[in-house]
């Protein structure tokens, strides 16, 4: 089936009445996505907040409302306060496997497979685009599912490290007895290879979709000037005003789920 433009349904123009602007820029957006050579997404913690994993910018809901991110996010704060740092990555990890992928993880996928989409280049650790379909993914701050030694680098399923967590130890490494930690980017951490990849995938796109990251985060948020200097249309679509909102050529003020159903419905019929 061919991908084309088509108007919404009723029943979702009328769920969509606060956003008809949205409607336009959907259809808009729908148009740059067929005829782009090269799209990718860019996404942050928003695209699972559907999912319930809470972000950690948002007004009301974000994490940093309750939690200080110089303890429980940065490397510092690992180092000094490992069974701290342990007791909120416990119950963050709890929701991230109980998280099922939404319709912003699942219609990357589908763009992906119907070769609308290069790629998606991803802020999150959960893991949500690879259980949605998505193939070509860049986890730029790194992956839940792994844990690795701070002494030797060794990984380990991250089974692995909770088993030791839940015993009620600080989780070491077998072969040189080096604190573990989850294989995610701390603040203070270098980035992996995933992000070297990523700027240089983005440098080749003409078309970059972020979604759901308030782009205060760096250098991931440094793709998005980055893809408009090497020519990249730039389309944001976040609940609220983001860093780069006045270099984007589109920007989107709505839920992600309700501009998915939208984008979904505009590009599924011939
Ligand atoms: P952020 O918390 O800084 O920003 C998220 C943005 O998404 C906010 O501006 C918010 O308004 C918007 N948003 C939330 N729900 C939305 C929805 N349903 N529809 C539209 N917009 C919505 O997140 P960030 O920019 O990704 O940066 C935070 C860092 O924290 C990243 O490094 C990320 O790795 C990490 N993080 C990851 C997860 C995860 O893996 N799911 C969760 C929290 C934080
Ligand atoms: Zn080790």
């Amino acid at each position: 089936m061919k991908l084309t433009v088509s108007r919404p349904n009723r029943i979702l123009r009328e769920a969509m009445s606060p956003m008809r602007d949205c409607q336009r820029k959907i259809s808009r957006l729908a148009l740059w996505i067929k005829g782009a050579q090269k799209a990718l997404a860019l996404t942050g913690a928003g695209v699972s907040t559907e999912s319930g994993i809470p972000d950690f910018r948002s007004p009301k809901s974000g994490l940093w409302k309750i939690y200080d991110p110089a303890r429980v996010a940065s490397l510092s704060g690992f180092l000094k306060d490992p069974e701290g740092f342990y007791r909120f990555w416990t119950a963050r990890f709890a929701a991230i496997d109980r998280a099922e992928p939404n319709i912003t993880h699942q219609l990357l996928a589908e763009l992906e497979t119907r070769g609308f989409l290069h790629g998606v280049i991803t802020q999150n650790i959960d893991g949500l685009h690879h259980r949605a379909g998505s193939q070509r993914i860049f986890e730029v701050h790194g992956s839940y599912r792994r844990g690795i030694c701070y002494g030797c680098r060794e990984t380990y399923p991250i089974e692995k490290v909770f088993e030791q967590v839940q015993k009620g130890s600080v989780p070491r490494c077998q072969g040189c007895s080096g604190l573990l930690k989850p294989d995610v980017v701390l603040f203070g951490e270098l980035l992996p290879e995933d992000f070297k990849q990523a700027a240089q995938t983005v440098a080749e796109a003409d078309l970059l979709i972020v979604l759901g990251s308030s782009l205060e985060v760096h250098p991931a948020a440094s793709l998005v000037p980055r893809a408009k200097l090497h020519g990249a249309r730039i389309a944001i679509l976040n609940r609220e005003e983001t860093s780069f909102d006045s270099i984007a050529d589109l920007v989107i003020h709505a839920e992600l789920g309700l501009c998915m159903r939208a984008l979904r419905e505009v590009l599924a019929e011939d």
